[in-house]
């Protein structure tokens, strides 16, 4: 027990870390720009404390409390045949200047339909992210949503459903890189991989040339630049968490 006391800990600590980050990113942000959301989210968060939460998925210290609530509600319903399965849809990349227009609704939708009609009929849990995919020229950057699933293990399914995102119409959303559409893993700690989905970090992945020439990715890392990193906290700050959660066949 000592022990979760200790991990809980810990992990406000490193939340209440990222959200220094996340204000100092802010402020800077708004005397840059002088945009008042920036300030208007700054002091959002910069309020929030025990009794007055701000509540806001922009905010680290709200979304571990979330976090925690999440796995305790949704653990039970996933079995222990359950893999963790990635979709990524290059097709429905967003422009960077088009983050605001950023419909989860529509894509969830479309995706439990999806699943629904391969035959899926026990619970999935998942998550849907966003990743910026940043390139030199800021006009060629864009978000790439995915999904984190928590899925049932059936073979002849996941079949059909790498076919449907093997589809020609979803691989030529990004022509010129291999594309890996669907990736699956064994899951060892149902309760680290619920937190590692529900994380609701918007994270940067630079692409650049290499020396031959060759158009390659970085590791993943915070949003680098401070008005994009800004931009996705103001978007955050917007949605709701049953926004970004995926569940399906849940009665
Ligand atoms: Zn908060």
């Amino acid at each position: 027990m000592l022990g979760g006391i200790a991990i809980n800990n810990k992990r406000l600590l490193a939340a209440n870390a990222e959200n220094k980050v996340r204000l100092s990113i802010l402020n800077k942000a708004y005397l840059k720009y002088l945009n008042n959301k920036y300030y208007i989210l700054f002091e959002k968060m910069k309020s929030c404390e025990r009794r007055y939460y701000c509540n806001s998925l922009a905010c680290a210290v709200c979304v571990n409390r979330i976090q925690k609530e999440i796995t305790y509600k949704y653990i039970n319903y996933l079995g222990n045949d359950y893999i963790f399965v990635t979709l990524i849809f290059y097709r429905d990349k967003i422009p960077v200047i088009k983050l605001s227009k950023f419909n989860p609704a529509r894509l969830k939708d479309k995706l439990r339909k999806k699943l629904k009609a391969i035959g899926f009929d026990k619970p999935i849990f998942g998550s849907l992210e966003i990743d910026l995919h940043l390139y030199k020229n800021k006009g060629d950057s864009y978000y790439l949503p995915h999904f984190h699933l928590l899925m049932p293990n059936e073979q002849l399914k996941f079949k059909k459903l790498r076919d449907y995102m093997k589809s020609n119409s979803n691989l030529q959303g990004r022509i010129g890189v291999k594309n890996r559409p669907m990736l699956v893993k064994r899951i060892d700690n149902l309760e680290g991989i619920i937190r590692y989905i529900t994380k609701f970090m918007w994270c940067e992945i630079p692409w650049y040339l290499d020396n031959k020439g060759k158009l390659t990715h970085g590791s993943k890392r915070r949003i680098s630049n401070n008005r994009l990193f800004a931009d996705s906290l103001i978007r955050l700050d917007k949605l709701k968490i049953s926004d970004l959660l995926f569940k399906c066949n849940f009665q």
